[in-house]
């Protein structure tokens, strides 16, 4: 799908071809009119031997003139004619131009964001805080994937629908069941600092706690937690280079199942 034209844009291209033959059409006029009138019977050659009559050259330079000042105009009746159709940004509202109902995704001239069109319908957006950093970020209804614009970091989505992850990202699996979890870290990975302060973050544990706990590895870091929140801690600690795992220890009763709802 050709992405959607902008109404200014297209007619800039109409004025840009304008204003291009507008300059051919005088050159030409101009330089015919010399060759005409300044240009008849020179002597070229030895001892000014021959006589040339460059006025002939006028004539194809004064036919070229009136037709390129006729394209000129007529690109400019048809910027003129160009059909406005109103487009605003979900964003920051800016409302933009279109010569067409714009059927695919274009960039709004204010915010410069992505704007998700879907069936030629601007789509709303709504605002996701990131998990990892709290970064606020927008998703549409077509919105698979989510990268928080701070930390590059995907952000898991679940259908309202379904309840089902729109995309698993990667370390993460299906959601929803009344099991209980442990989150056991299998190993620390290269960016080890950075995985104590994430780490620092999960538990309430001082830095050098965290340090000595890496010293022996696997090491069990929450137990009794749901499947979702084990998923998210996961996907938390492989993003700062450290494999976790999680495995299913029990289900959650009846009655814990009640108050957390
Ligand atoms: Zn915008
Ligand atoms: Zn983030």
């Amino acid at each position: 799908m050709p992405a959607p034209e902008k109404r200014n844009t297209v007619i800039e291209v109409h004025w840009e071809s304008a204003v291009t033959w507008a300059i051919v059409g005088l050159i030409s006029l101009i330089l015919g009119l010399i060759l005409y009138f300044y240009f008849g019977n020179i002597r070229v050659g030895i001892k000014n031997a021959t006589s040339f009559d460059f006025s002939s050259f006028a004539w194809p330079l004064l036919a070229l003139a009136p037709l390129a000042f006729m394209y000129a105009g007529y690109r400019v009746w048809a910027s003129r004619r160009e059909p406005s159709v109103l487009a605003s940004c979900p964003y920051c509202n800016y409302e933009m131009e279109f010569t067409t109902v714009p059927e695919d995704d274009f960039t709004c001239d204010s915010c410069h964001r992505r704007v998700p069109v879907l069936d030629g319908r601007v789509l709303e957006v709504h605002g996701v805080t990131c998990g990892y950093c709290g970064h606020v970020n927008y998703m549409s209804e077509k919105t698979l994937v989510l990268i928080c614009e701070d930390c590059d970091r995907e952000i898991p989505l679940l259908n309202p629908d379904t309840g089902e992850m729109r995309h698993l990202p990667r370390g993460f699996a299906r959601v929803d069941d009344d099991g209980v979890y442990e989150l056991v870290l299998v190993a620390e990975g290269k960016e080890k600092e950075a995985l104590i302060t994430s780490l620092q973050h999960m538990l309430a544990l001082n830095r050098n706690q965290l340090r000595s706990m890496l010293e022996s590895l696997p090491v069990t870091l929450l137990t009794g937690i749901p499947r979702r929140k084990a998923e998210m801690l996961k996907a938390q600690v492989e993003a700062s280079g450290g494999t976790a795992e999680f495995k299913l220890i029990g289900k959650q009763d009846q009655a814990a199942q009640q108050t957390s709802v």
